[in-house]
């Protein structure tokens, strides 16, 4: 089972780490250490206007003062626009990419036009294929996949199902529940999608460990592999961190930075969020981590949500 695992955790370096970004990556190298793996770190920077500068260098610091180092040279995506484009000139070749000329008013307005008002604005998000056909005249901004043309030609099903590792199994209509979604966006910059799902086949990653905000948007990766022909890695979606409001933790709530001076203690609250025992104060990092690996597999098994 260890053979060929190959993990990773992929910050976006939009600020530093906090408790839940720490749980996600303790997670990731927990599992691959479990499985006799290597663990990879790649910088997800490719939302270039969100980026902190120097935060890429501080999480990478961050991570080494709580014992997880890259197995490998760490990989910037902010260098992997050669490989995004291939990408996207591979689905453009196949028929399965369509420049979409749509602001984000076009957008509603066109949903507002085919659906009741509380229909519309309950599902604002889903694209209602506009430009599919064609970009009538309008300059084109952005660049979507054609989901359905995707799933018709390779004889998918509707729903794309896959068995997460913590969550069992999970499914989503692409088309009906998010539309045509986005490769590259109307600013030019490389969709998060196309990135990562473009990185983790070059990264040759078989286990993806990420938070479970992000677990919406495995189906979209999936259909994209199977555009692609890459392969799909197993996933697994971590249990979030919430804040004092019982929210995901984010900035607005209170996602501190981590004290840097008592990692411990951060790794305590990210390993029992996990369901690990906390180790005793003064307890060295590398042997702390060592403990939890033995426990975390067993751990990690489905549960009922
Ligand atoms: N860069 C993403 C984030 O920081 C994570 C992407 C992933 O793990 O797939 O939220």
């Amino acid at each position: 089972m260890a053979l060929g695992y190959t993990g990773r955790f992929a910050p976006s370096p939009t600020g530093l780490l906090h408790a839940g970004s720490l749980l996600a990556a303790l997670a990731s190298w927990l599992d691959a250490r479990a499985r006799g793996g290597q663990w990879l770190v790649r910088i997800e920077d490719v939302d270039t206007p969100r980026c902190v500068p120097g935060a890429d260098q501080t999480i990478l610091q961050q991570l080494a003062t709580c014992g997880m180092v890259s197995d490998q040279p760490v990989l910037w995506q902010n260098q992997r626009t050669a490989a995004y484009q291939v990408a996207l000139d591979t689905l453009i070749s196949r028929g399965w990419a369509y420049p979409c000329g749509c602001s984000r008013k076009d957008i509603e307005t066109a949903i507002e036009a085919t659906q009741a008002p509380s229909v519309a604005r309950h599902q604002a998000a889903v694209y209602p294929g506009t430009c599919r056909a064609g970009l009538k005249g309008k300059p084109a901004r952005a660049w979507r996949l054609n989901v359905q043309a995707v799933q018709t030609a390779l004889d998918l099903p509707l729903a794309t199902l896959w068995q997460d590792r913590r969550l069992g199994p999970q499914q989503q209509n692409v088309s009906a529940e998010v539309g045509d979604f986005v490769l590259r966006r109307a600013d030019g910059l490389w969709a998060y999608q196309l990135a990562v799902v473009v990185d983790d086949a070059a990264q040759g990653i078989s286990h993806v460990v990420r938070g479970e905000d992000l677990a919406d948007n495995t189906a979209r990766q999936i259909l994209l592999q199977q555009a692609l022909d890459l392969p799909t890695p197993q996933y697994l979606h971590t249990p979030l961190v919430l804040g004092n409001n019982g929210e995901k933790l984010s900035k607005q709530n209170g996602a501190m930075a981590l004290d840097l001076q008592h990692p411990l203690r951060a790794l305590n609250a990210a390993a029992q969020a996990l369901g690990l025992p906390a180790m005793p104060e003064h307890t060295p990092i590398a042997q702390a981590l060592t403990q939890w690996t033995t426990v975390f597999v067993r751990n990690s098994k489905p549960q009922p949500r």
